[in-house]
């Protein structure tokens, strides 16, 4: 190990070159880089991992994100949409197994009946619940008038990720069209801190044609948006895409794997008080991907609660796990798994970033 690295290491406001030369760490620096991640998640957030219990509400899509199983270019799944009582059902689970917060995420849609539907459903989840549910939203981007009406409804977190912050490889993941805009995306981003949402964002490790350079450059992006949240976790290719043709170029998947862990643990260091998810597309690659995330620095988790039966056709990328678990064996799998990890659950408790209630004194104080 270069004497370097661990002078590097001491900071926690890195630069884009010394990010890129953390990025690379050996075997034996990555200790010391997973070492100081978990000890910084342990004295600003603790040893809990909250629950937010997922719905994967629809795969009908009005995009064609070039790596996504469920872009609307793909004509080989049955297409879905969650009937109402299916969603209160999974929402009633989640209320009486303590979870205290839920995850509805969703293909992208813009109509009226669909925008009207959620806002509802978030309306109705709240009232279940006597206000005690807390929701997040990932139904893509939508215009501010949306966003504000199911903040209004009762959402108070969203899910949007950059997917990669470089416009380049941005451009190069997406259809060229006004649908699939990068700045359309980034200013779904701002609307979204100006509706008062806790914002969540992140990115995929290991595209075609993605750098360490990219990578630097995305944890410096989240620090700059001032995010309150980040989910990120290895791409997967799925055979019905555009960028299946590049799978022979990939990294190998655990090493995109090991990458996601060295992202989750940086990002940790950076931005000590914020929420970062164990992603299921960590379990994908590793049996333990979720524990191993937890470990260096992730506190959130996100059972599933979509009904059985959609599972298959909600395949975002191949080899998905747990798609034939029912909600109550998912729950009893990830509890088990997070006590192997060394922490603790935060049942009952909303188990909002830290980082938001600083944000939010700060906005406050700045406005009296
Ligand atoms: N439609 C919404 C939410 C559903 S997609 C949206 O796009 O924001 C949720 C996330 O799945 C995406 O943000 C993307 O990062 C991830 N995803 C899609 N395809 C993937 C793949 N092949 N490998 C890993 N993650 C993928
Ligand atoms: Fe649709 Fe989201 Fe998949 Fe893109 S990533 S095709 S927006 S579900």
């Amino acid at each position: 190990m270069t004497p370097l690295f661990k002078e590097i290491l001491e900071s926690s406001d890195y630069s884009h070159q010394q990010l890129i030369r953390l990025l690379s760490a050996d075997e034996d620096e990555r200790k010391l880089l997973f070492a100081k991640a978990a000890e910084i998640k342990n004295n600003f957030v603790g040893n809990k991992v909250y629950f937010r219990g997922l719905m994967e509400y629809s795969n009908i899509c009005a995009k064609d994100c070039f790596y996504c199983g469920v872009r609307s270019g793909n004509k080989t799944i049955s297409r879905y949409v969650m009937s109402d009582e299916e969603v209160m059902q999974a929402a009633v689970f989640a209320y009486e197994h303590h979870f205290a917060s839920v995850v509805i995420q969703s293909g992208e849609r813009f109509n009226k009946t669909f925008i009207r539907r959620i806002g509802k459903l978030v309306s109705d989840i709240k009232k279940m619940s006597d206000g005690k549910l807390g929701i997040t939203l990932s139904m893509g981007e939508q215009t501010d008038e949306t966003f504000r009406y199911w903040f209004e409804s009762g959402a108070h977190r969203y899910l949007l990720r950059i997917e990669s912050s470089d416009e380049d490889l941005y451009r190069k993941l997406h259809p060229d069209n006004k649908l699939h805009d990068y700045s359309r995306r980034l200013e779904a981003l701002y609307a979204l801190k100006r509706e008062g949402f806790q914002v969540g964002t992140g990115v995929m490790i290991g595209l075609p044609f993605q750098s360490y350079d990219h990578l630097a450059k995305d944890l410096l992006f989240f620090k700059s948006l001032d995010i309150d949240m980040a989910g990120m976790g290895p791409y997967i290719e799925h055979e019905n895409t555009p960028l299946w043709q590049y799978r022979d170029s990939l990294l190998p998947r655990q090493e995109r794997f090991d990458l996601s862990l060295k992202m989750v643990a940086l990002l940790r260091i950076m931005m000590k008080d914020i929420n970062i998810a164990a992603t299921t597309a960590m379990q994908a690659i590793d049996p333990q991907g979720r524990e191993k995330a937890i470990k260096v620095g992730a506190n959130v988790v996100m059972p599933n609660l979509t009904p059985l039966k959609y599972r298959e056709d909600y395949l975002l990328y191949q080899d998905k796990p747990c798609i034939d678990e029912e909600a109550d064996q998912c729950q009893r799998c990830l509890e088990a798994r997070i006590h192997i990890a060394g922490a603790e659950i935060g049942w009952d408790d909303w188990g909002d970033s830290p980082h938001f209630a600083a944000r939010l004194r700060k906005k406050l104080g700045e406005n009296t």
